[in-house]
């Protein structure tokens, strides 16, 4: 049977997508509005339509397998004021049912809780509990509620406001009627908003912002962020937009935390002399100023060292992942002090660095908090940190004098190994996509690495193996460089498609199987017994499996087998 939901795009949870209700598709995230369409969705429940739809009141006991187009969550206004009990249940829910599923939380959502709702996975809500709340006397808005004795007149801009010019002086009923209207024109215009932020993938600095109104919704949003595998599997591994770290609970971002694990866990260990550098406003961070004065000081000495960059909230930064996000793209307040959960973080950060490679001598040019962290890991780690800024000014010509010199001085006594400054960056960014190793197979022969700054790419006997593209700064592997990777990896980052040749995007209807650790925008390899493909991943490998419908893979090379 042909599914009525479709998913269009994904921001981590949250979606925006296509529902065929009867006879109108209706672009969701989508509020019921009308008896009709209630009464509609109601109908279809357990009955063999068109639309399939399945009410789920116990998420402990989902039955296997279920394939509705729209599963409602029964009874979850019971979920009000229980941010436990909403945060479990929504997740639970969304792992138990399949991805193209839509989700609908019957009489729970309000204009200050919608963007919660819809970023932990809901994608059909109704405007019944606005309505009660207007019946109990409350304007509503998206950053809390009004009891209309103390609201201003108007509320706001829309059609209903305008009818009301003295409150008091009307009905109570009249007053109702208003507040009714008002509340599902606010839920409409914020769910406007949510749908626009989805689309540019910005939807989690929208919940930040509207959880600092209520204790309750920063509650449930600090209680999805502990399920950090529900959200990194839904998760992209690149944006293009920039993520703003303006609240205590951004440092919980699944992409900081994929970032930091990944950078010990699968990139190759690193030797030597290691320099830490502060982070700057401009990113990358090679093209601010100042990091401009501390390279070109230090400029004949860079092929023989590492250099990691000291971040707030993302931690540790390899030279060679500036370019990846979330280090590529984020901005943070600047106050010149770190509060002090933010230093124990990166300061955790900094010390698993330090554990997961083997450094003979960390050099650190930084002052302020950048030296409070590195002082917190060196304790915590029991190593020694040589210090070269002087009097806290890190880009004094006497604190640059001093960088070089003592580096100067390093050198001479460990000699360590030049390498190729730009295949780092191609070797890091394969080993931080595809795993650890990786690189090592694919790059046995000492490939030549061509290309202007950070689009380069790795070429072996004159064939091109891999590319560094843009805007993602991820690495992408040409036809040849897949096939040296399925030599060791088949069945790690691929996509088995049906008996067909692809051309443009592979749809997930036609996917055999895939590798369920993909994520969004991932580069894999697409094969079946005829051909072999690489390409962009538009949703999970998990998901891909799940859906019948909507675009899974972007190709960009393709060859017979
Ligand atoms: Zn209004």
């Amino acid at each position: 049977m042909k599914r009525q939901f479709e998913v269009i795009k994904r921001d981590g949870a949250a979606r925006v997508g296509k529902l065929n209700l009867s006879d109108k598709i209706v672009s969701t995230p989508y509020m019921l509005k009308t008896k009709e369409e209630l009464e509609l969705v109601r109908e279809q429940i357990g009955e063999n339509g068109e639309l399939k739809v399945e009410v789920i009141d116990d998420v402990e006991k989902i039955p296997l397998g279920i394939g509705a187009d729209l599963v409602i969550l029964g009874g979850a206004v019971r979920f009000e004021k229980d941010p436990r009990g909403l945060s479990a249940a929504l997740t639970t829910i969304r792992e138990g049912v399949n991805a193209d599923s839509a989700l609908y939380t019957p009489a729970l959502a309000t204009p200050e809780n919608v963007s919660l709702l819809v970023y932990a996975g809901v994608d059909v809500i109704d405007g019944i509990l606005a309505e009660a709340k207007a019946t109990e006397g409350f304007f509503l808005h998206d950053d809390g509620e009004e009891r209309f004795q103390d609201a201003q007149l108007p509320q706001c801009t829309c059609d209903a406001c305008q009818q009301i010019e003295d409150l008091k002086s009307r009905p109570f009923e009249k007053s109702v009627e208003i507040a009714s209207q008002h509340n599902k024109n606010a839920l409409q215009a914020e769910l406007y908003r949510i749908s626009a932020r989805v689309s540019r993938g910005t939807l989690r600095e929208l919940v930040e912002g509207r959880c600092r109104a209520s204790t309750t919704l920063t509650a449930l949003l600090r209680l999805l962020d502990e399920n950090y595998d529900y959200f990194e599997k839904r998760a992209p591994i690149v944006r293009t937009s920039t993520m703003l770290a303006c609240a205590q609970e951004s440092v919980n971002r699944v992409e900081i935390r994929r970032f930091s694990e990944r950078v010990i866990t699968r990139l190759k260990q690193r030797h030597g002399i290691l320099l830490l550098l502060p982070c700057s406003a401009k990113k990358p961070y090679s093209t601010s100023m100042s990091h401009k004065m501390i390279l070109s000081s230090i400029w004949k000495f860079r092929r023989s060292i590492n250099e990691a960059i000291i971040s707030s909230p993302i931690g540790v930064i390899p030279r060679s992942l500036e370019c990846v996000y979330p280090p590529s793209n984020y901005d943070v307040p600047v106050t010149g002090t770190w509060i002090c959960d933010e230093t124990k973080w990166v300061s955790a950060r900094l010390g698993e660095y330090l554990k997961a490679n083997s450094f003979d001598v960390i050099l650190a040019h930084v002052s302020g908090p950048y030296k409070d962290v590195c002082d917190e890991a060196a304790t915590l780690f029991q190593t020694d940190v040589i210090y070269t800024t002087i009097n806290e000014d890190v880009l004094s010509s006497a604190s640059l004098n001093n960088l070089k010199e003592v580096m100067q001085g390093l050198i001479k006594e460990h000699q360590p190994p030049k390498r190729d400054l730009r295949f780092d960056y191609i070797r890091d960014t394969i080993d931080y996509q595809f795993g650890k190793g990786v690189s090592d197979h694919i790059f046995s022969d000492s490939p030549k690495i061509r290309g202007i700054y950070p689009t380069y790419h790795a070429s072996s006997n004159g064939v091109r193996i891999a590319t560094i593209v843009k805007p993602y700064g991820t690495t992408t592997l040409t036809i040849p460089g897949a096939r040296r990777y399925l030599e060791r990896f088949e069945g790690h980052y691929c996509v088995y498609i049906d008996d067909f040749v692809p051309k443009g995007t592979v749809f997930a209807v036609g996917v055999l199987s895939a590798d369920p650790i993909i994520r969004p925008y991932d580069e894999v390899v697409v094969l079946n017994d005829e051909v072999v493909a690489t390409g962009r991943a538009l949703m999970s490998g998990w998901e891909m499996q799940s859906s019948t419908r909507g675009g899974a893979v972007v190709i960009r090379h393709i060859e017979k087998r």
